[in-house]
């Protein structure tokens, strides 16, 4: 195959330092997402994903927990929280936490995520009691907790220094903490559209402090609000600079905004080139994180399948009742899931190998156990 030709003398230098091994730099990843060829760009982050992780996909089995829609934060590219002429504000009890568990206990999952808006009225006593109902119900599975904005008001609420915090979350059971809690690390950016919430420092923070506490964390970026090519290279190489000191992060997933419902509704919807290019981005730029998540709710299957070959090594998972976006605004669609079975499909249509992992990146099923998918078309459930 004649390299040059895919990636013209543009994107030869970058090719040159991956084979070398050689980290890129801010103005490498500006070319990235400036120049017409995509495909090349796609290309030199396959070489990457195929480095670190062969012909692997990865998908989880899980379910969501969004345990409360009332926030004080404001957040303009939010659509979850609840408004006047939106959603109705909601917090769920213990009952009803457990009642979305046993719903689901026929299925093998092995995460169950827990994230919801900042409910000044919680207790410390709550949160703790959500990590403790989903150990009772479901003993064995790793549960994924609260961003850092979350954390933030848990340690407020428990008017105890986080540490101390994570510390009794993680005797209830808590095992990792999932992103979010910062869009982009970009003070300009939070300053225009979250104001309220935590800034990058804080959240860096946070970050270090649940990397010393011994725990795992993922991290995101929200493409799409208004920020510049600029501040999301600054925001991965901010990670990347993280990670190597803290080598906590796992993975990371950028995440396509959608802007119906929210304050930010006039923005475009970003494009399928703005999808595959942020995944390509990210794959190249933060060298130091082993897994880049193409989240097909976000994303949609369809792009997912395409971002296998553009960076992306995993798909998410099946997603049991997901709140904070939904694919389909149409009325009555109210749970968005995708079986295993369709999973391992989108995978292997897409030509890479089904395997399931949890959420610390252990294999569950190795790819000669998965199950022959049935042909049937994806479908979300209304
Ligand atoms: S993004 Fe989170 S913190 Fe911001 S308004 Fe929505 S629920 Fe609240």
């Amino acid at each position: 195959m004649n390299v040059e030709l895919i990636l013209g003398r543009e994107l030869m230098p970058l090719y040159e330092k991956l084979l070398h091994g050689e980290r890129l730099s801010f103005e490498d990843g500006l070319l990235l997402y400036t120049t017409p060829n995509l495909t090349g760009v796609g290309y030199l982050a396959n070489i990457v994903r195929e480095r670190l992780n062969g012909n692997y996909a990865y998908y989880i089995r899980n379910q969501h927990i969004n345990y409360t829609n009332i926030c004080n934060k404001g957040c303009k590219f939010c659509s979850f929280y609840a408004q006047k002429g939106g959603s109705k504000p909601y917090t769920l009890t213990m009952d009803e936490v457990r009642e979305r568990l046993v719903a689901y206990k026929h299925i093998p999952i092995t995460e169950v995520h827990i994230v919801g808006g900042v409910n000044p009225r919680l207790p410390y006593e709550y949160y703790l009691g959500l990590v403790r109902t989903v150990k009772e119900v479901r003993p064995d599975v790793h549960i994924k907790a609260f961003t850092a904005v979350e954390w933030e008001e848990i340690a407020r609420v428990a008017r105890k220094p986080l540490e101390e915090v994570l510390v009794e979350m993680k005797e209830a059971g808590l095992g990792s903490v999932p992103g979010g809690g910062i869009e982009v690390l970009s003070d300009r950016i939070h300053a225009e559209q979250f104001p309220k919430k935590i800034d990058g420092k804080r959240w860096k923070e946070i970050a270090r402090t649940i990397a010393q506490a011994g725990l795992h964390q993922y991290a995101t970026l929200l493409y799409g609000i208004g920020e510049t090519i600029e501040e999301r290279v600054d925001h991965f190489v901010q990670l990347r600079e993280l990670q190597d000191e803290t080598r906590h992060f796992l993975a990371m997933t950028p995440l396509s905004f959608h802007p119906e419902g929210t304050q930010l509704a006039h923005l475009p919807h970003p494009t399928g080139d703005d999808d595959l290019r942020n995944i390509a981005v990210a794959r190249l730029m933060l060298d130091n994180f082993p897994h880049i998540k193409s989240f097909w709710i976000m994303n949609t299957p369809a792009i997912t399948q395409v971002a296998l070959w553009y960076g992306a090594d995993d798909v998410d998972g099946t997603v049991h009742e997901y709140e904070i976006v939904y694919q389909d605004d149409a009325p009555g669609v109210r749970q968005q899931v995708l079986t295993r079975r369709e999973l391992i499909r989108l995978i292997r249509e897409a030509g890479r190998e089904p395997v399931e992992r949890d959420s610390l990146y252990q294999i569950v099923h190795s790819p000669g156990d998965e199950p022959e998918p049935q042909r049937k078309m994806l479908k979300v459930i209304a």
